[in-house]
């Protein structure tokens, strides 16, 4: 099968990687002939899982994220390393800029990546946004609501929830309504709500944010390249994804974009915003966004996770948007079909409101989810998870993002779905 040769490629490419650091190699000598060293001087020995190789096992990551990363994207973040501000990194920083922008679909200035995780760029968006005391409005129907709600608490803003069961979606008239009641500064809405499996409307919503003079915020972590989002023409003021999911790119980078409204309210506080490393007028800088002759040293930049980032940016454009919209929407219908013909419920019942990258699967009556879920992994390699947060217990998720995405995939986690019924049959009962 193509999918398992470039699987067996990614796991070449890891080895050579591999075989190229000297100490992994060393590593690997017999663990006896290596503890017999010299007396030393420190108290501690160098602990014993130290002195054996590293064991990362190839999986099928059919999960919510990550997914698996292609050889590509791999022999990229593979390269060998230059200085976080040497010229040619400039070079690269400027590259990933460009393609951000394609992917999000913005002539935004101030767009960059963060060195982070997804939750580096929810941060922030809500740290150099808003000021303590100010009110914010974060639409909750799903894990990512309630985070950000969180970090928004934390940093001393008052939030306002509005919240549906997982799955849950809200129409415009019930945003504005609150949005008028609160006045708050920011709206934050989950494009890709991966925990609950929906994709949830935009259009229309960052009209009323500007008509109450509040900044509109979305996340497209699970969503960016399986579900079409233009920032610009909908008016989104701030938007963010992470590196893992359709990008296909290593965890640990995260885009994020500011419109000119957003660039206004984050570069006219009356206080500096609580992190440094995440402050926006350094970062501006280090990615050549301020308009200042020179970047200043503010931190160092995560060099291979910029290269594997640029790259994945680079499919994506190779690529196209529509056509990555497409295939994603495809693959998800085939899937769809697929798990219906073995009697699974769909938990998101609108199908135009499903999520093409994530799809949820109502637990099945009668079944214990871990059981299912353990049984896949134990007997085909393959990931796939059962809920987060508010969803825990009541679905089980498939993720078929950017790489991944191919109806063989979608056969192979059929297949181990079938197998896991028909073996882990009723156990609960
Ligand atoms: N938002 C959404 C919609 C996500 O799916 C995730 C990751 N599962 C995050 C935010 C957080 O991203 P990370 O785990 O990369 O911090």
């Amino acid at each position: 099968m193509m999918q398992r040769a470039l699987f067996r490629r990614i796991a070449q490419v890891a080895q050579q990687t591999a075989a190229l650091d000297g100490s992994v190699v060393a590593r690997s000598a017999p663990l006896v002939q290596r503890q017999e060293r010299p007396m030393s001087s420190v108290t501690i020995p160098p602990p014993a899982c130290m002195l054996r190789p590293l064991e990362a096992p190839l999986r099928y990551l059919f999960g919510p994220g990550p997914s698996n990363v292609p050889p590509r994207i791999l022999a990229a973040g593979g390269r060998p390393i230059i200085g976080h501000l040497h010229p040619e990194m400039y070079e690269i920083m400027n590259d990933i800029k460009k393609g951000i922008q394609y992917a999000f679909q913005t002539e935004n200035n101030m767009t960059i990546a963060m060195s982070g995780s997804g939750h580096a760029a929810m941060e922030c968006a809500v740290f150099n946004t808003v000021e303590p005391g100010e009110n914010v409005v974060i639409a909750i129907n799903g894990i990512w609501g309630e985070r950000v709600a969180e970090i928004a608490e934390r940093m001393g803003a008052n939030v306002h929830r509005m919240v549906k069961s997982p799955g849950g979606y809200f129409s415009n008239k019930e945003i504005e309504q609150v949005i008028e009641k609160h006045k708050p500064v920011l709206f934050f809405l989950t494009h890709g709500e991966s925990s609950a499996g929906l994709c949830h409307p935009v259009d229309g919503i960052g009209d009323i944010c500007r008509k109450h003079d509040c900044l509109f915020l979305v996340d497209t972590v699970a969503s960016l390249g399986a579900a079409p989002i233009f920032m610009d023409q909908q008016n989104i003021d701030i938007l963010y994804t992470g590196s893992q999911k359709a990008l296909n790119a290593p965890p640990g980078t995260a885009p994020i974009s500011f419109n000119e409204r957003a660039c206004q309210k984050m570069f006219n506080r009356k206080n500096k915003p609580v992190s440094y490393l995440f402050d926006m007028t350094h970062l501006s800088n280090y990615w050549g966004c301020d308009e200042k002759p020179a970047r200043v040293y503010h931190h160092t930049g995560p060099v291979s996770g910029f290269f594997a980032l640029r790259e994945s940016l680079a499919i994506l454009a190779e690529r196209g948007l529509e056509a990555s919209w497409k295939k994603h929407k495809e693959v998800a219908a085939y899937l769809y079909r697929g798990l219906e013909d073995l009697g699974l419920k769909l938990f998101i019942p609108d199908r135009d409101l499903r999520l093409p990258s994530v799809t949820t699967i109502a637990i099945p009556e009668g079944y214990d989810w871990r059981e299912l879920l353990m049984y896949i992994m134990k007997n085909h390699q393959i990931e796939m998870t059962g809920g987060l947060g508010p969803s825990i217990g009541m679905v089980m998720r498939i993720g078929l993002m950017g790489y991944n995405c191919e109806k063989h995939n979608a056969d192979m986690a059929l297949h181990a779905l079938a197998d896991a019924l028909k073996n882990c049959k009723k156990s609960k009962a």
